[in-house]
């Protein structure tokens, strides 16, 4: 029995990595899934990955800053799939890397504006939806960044970070008595084109030290994140709300 069955779902930030194999992973359990991102043909192709595979999904381009797109991914759900259960807010960016005293005002507020208002624009037009079908489950892409660990150049990016489980916490104390969960999920390093073991001047020096900061002595696959949003979508997580999940690898334990 597919675990998504009857459910549709918004995944934002669905044309690359995370968001990518969520939505693929979401449609393979049964979900109708809406996606967001910037990117149109990168978005079409994944859309035309999951009708190949007998899914059903749905492109929206735009902009997570923007709130209009907000309202679009919740109406497209809506009005095409009939209601909404479940919201992957997991768009995100970087920003430059910089010390705190060297970051703009300006690299300040895209990053915080994407990161962070962009998933509480999200969750202001998803949560009325997600409560006319009594309840559902929100979930947002945090990080071990700002959380557990503090990494120099990232200041703005580890503050949108903390600051999305703070909003996780606190849609859970609001609507839980109305059924509705919601999640912030840690990621450790995964292997999307955000970590820097992808850029484009990096070396096997660089992936061993990232590999190297995790228990498990390699980072994820965007998969195996996936699967935890998976988890936290699903009924398997009925009782789970408000928590911040490491899915780190343990890199938030590791000294070695
Ligand atoms: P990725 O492959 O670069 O994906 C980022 C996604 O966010 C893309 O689909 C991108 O789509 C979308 N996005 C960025 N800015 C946007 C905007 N303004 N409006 C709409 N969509 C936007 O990286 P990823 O690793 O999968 O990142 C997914 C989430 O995981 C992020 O929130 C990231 O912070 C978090 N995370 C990643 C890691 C890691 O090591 N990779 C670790 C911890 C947490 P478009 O460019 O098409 O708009």
């Amino acid at each position: 029995m597919q675990s998504l069955q009857q459910k549709v779902a918004i995944v934002t930030g669905a044309s690359s990595g995370i968001g990518r194999a969520a939505a693929r992973l979401f449609a393979s359990e049964g979900a109708r899934v809406v996606l967001g991102a910037r990117r149109r043909p990168e978005l079409d192709r994944v859309v035309a990955d999951i009708e190949a595979a007998g899914g059903e999904a749905i492109a929206v381009a735009g902009d997570v800053q923007d709130e209009a797109h907000a309202k679009a991914l919740v109406d497209t759900a809506v009005g095409r799939f009939g209601g909404l259960d479940i919201a992957f807010n997991n768009a995100g960016t970087m920003g430059r890397m910089a010390s705190t005293s060297e970051l703009s005002r300006e690299d300040w507020t895209q990053v915080i504006d994407t990161n962070l208002t962009g998933a509480f624009l999200g969750a202001r037009h998803q949560v009325p939806a997600l409560l006319e079908r009594g309840g559902g489950s929100l979930i947002f892409t945090s990080s071990f960044v700002g959380y557990t660990v503090g990494i120099p150049g990232v200041a703005a990016y580890a503050a949108s970070k903390a600051g999305l489980i703070g909003l996780a916490k606190t849609l859970a104390v609001e609507h839980g008595a109305q059924g509705l969960r919601a999640n912030a999920i840690l990621p450790g390093g995964a292997d999307t084109p955000m970590n820097m073991v992808n850029a484009p001047d990096a070396t096997q020096e660089v992936r061993d030290f990232v590999e190297g900061l995790h228990a498990l002595k390699r980072i994820a696959s965007p998969e195996e994140i996936a699967r935890a949003a998976l988890y936290l979508a699903s009924d398997a997580s009925s009782f789970v709300s408000g928590s911040a999940m490491l899915v780190d690898g343990g890199l938030s334990v590791s000294r070695t």
